[in-house]
């Protein structure tokens, strides 16, 4: 299949995928391919699956396509040329951050999961472009860097996260400014709902031995491996927790997490006249997507219409933490502010890698980033080299105490 985009409207918008094989990206490309007229691929972006990279360049025809190894880049170069392509191809972070920049280029998807993706995105950012943000880990890690980077080009950010999309589209517009309070605006409160993952009534003595297979299974969304497991452990909730405060410039306590196993309700805001403003619909993230992209616009996603009656009960009640103790754990690093929640963001990358490995168990995650972040006396941040450092110090002390459970 080649999708025929057209080239005569000044309304087409040039978008760039990072991390466009992964499930964010491959969900982007479906929504982009429904709307020729509206979008064309300006570059694309895989760390390994270098097939699956070309089979979209095939399609998708960018100018751009990068990859991290030089090696799979030569590859690459040469069965693009060999199928008649002129897609240029990039290597490793500077690769990413150039196709990010690129004139051409209006909208950046950020998609690349965990820490890689900081830089890409802020220098997308930082080159004033529409950001839809999927990478929450760029926020968790540099805040405070990244909103300053927004409010200083203009850069449009449009939340693609489900539920700070949910919370975008029920708060009035500015939610996501310089500006931005919300008792200005009579929120109370910011309800942010979490499905608990597929441990929410597992009996807490059996998650010590819960598998990688159990741990990827979530009942609700079909996501990469990572954030498979962060909401299995309710991490994926604690650095959503972050990401929400930095977003819609919260305090944590301004923030309740709402059980809700059905993941219908995507987030809701509470105002203080009694109202209760919600975003529902399927567990497709290419309506937030869609939503990005064309915003304010609405457009086609491909997602079903919701059917309220099969539906028929939808259930809400507070987290337990200590079933979920990476949820207090983000509560602590954000109040405990600076460097804190990028500590416990490396930490946590390293406990589930190590998990996802085979060398240490489920519950030990938890372990991991409460070592690693307990240690930690929080700074206050004021660059990106300084992130990195601190990030890459916490990895070191995550790697020392798994070294001691495995
Ligand atoms: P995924 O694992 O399916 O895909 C990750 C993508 O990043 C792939 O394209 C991969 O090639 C690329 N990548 C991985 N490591 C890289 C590296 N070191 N350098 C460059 N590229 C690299 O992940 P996903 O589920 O699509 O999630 C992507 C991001 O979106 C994450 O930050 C996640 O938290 C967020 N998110 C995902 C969902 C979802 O439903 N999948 C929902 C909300 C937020
Ligand atoms: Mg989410």
């Amino acid at each position: 299949m080649t999708v025929n985009f057209s080239t005569d409207s000044d309304q087409i918008k040039g978008v760039t995928i990072l991390g466009s094989t992964g499930s964010i990206g491959v969900s982007t490309l479906d929504v982009i391919a429904r709307h020729p007229k509206r979008y064309s691929v300006v570059g694309l972006s895989a760390n390994s699956r270098i097939d699956v990279l070309f089979e979209q360049c095939l399609i998708f025809q960018p100018i751009f396509a990068a990859v991290t190894e030089e090696r799979d880049a030569k590859t690459l170069a040469h069965k693009l040329k060999s199928a008649g392509l002129d897609t240029q191809v990039l290597v490793g972070e500077q690769g990413l951050v150039q196709m990010a920049e690129n004139k051409q280029c209006d909208y950046v998807m950020a998609a690349i999961v965990g820490a890689a993706g900081l830089q890409p995105t802020l220098a997308a950012a930082r080159a004033g472009k529409r950001v839809l943000l999927a990478n929450k880990e760029s926020l968790v890690m540099a805040g405070r860097l990244f909103m300053d980077a927004v409010f200083e080009t203009g850069a449009e950010l449009l939340p693609i996260d489900s539920e700070h999309n949910a919370i975008f589209q029920s708060m009035p517009l500015g939610s996501v400014s310089a500006d931005a309070n919300l008792l200005a605006v009579g929120v109370r409160k910011i309800l942010l709902t979490a499905s608990g993952g597929p441990f929410l009534n597992t009996p807490i003595e059996e998650l010590s031995s819960v598998t990688v297979e159990q741990a990827c299974a979530h009942p609700n969304w079909d996501m990469g491996r990572k954030i498979s497991v962060d909401s299995a452990t309710m991490m994926n909730k604690g650095l959503e927790l972050i990401e929400a405060c930095w977003l819609f410039n919260a305090r944590p306590q301004q923030i309740q997490v709402v059980i809700h196993a059905e993941s219908i309700v995507h987030s809701m805001v509470d105002y203080v006249d009694g109202s209760v403003l919600a975003q529902l619909g399927n567990p497709d993230m290419r309506t937030p997507i869609a939503y990005g992209l064309a915003w304010p616009e609405r457009i086609d996603s491909g997602v079903n219409a919701l059917d309220l009656f099969s539906l028929g009960t939808l259930t809400f009640k507070p987290p337990e933490f200590d079933r979920f103790p990476c949820l207090r754990l983000a509560y602590e690093a954000m109040e405990a502010g600076g460097s804190s929640p990028a500590v416990l963001n490396a930490a946590n990358e390293e406990a589930v890698a190590a998990f996802l490995a085979g060398q240490i168990r489920f519950d030990q995650i938890a372990q991991v980033s409460e070592e690693v972040l307990g240690a930690h006396s929080s700074e206050a941040i004021s660059s990106i080299s300084q992130v990195l450092q601190v990030d890459e110090q916490a990895r070191i002390k995550a790697n020392q105490f798994i070294k001691t459970l495995s």
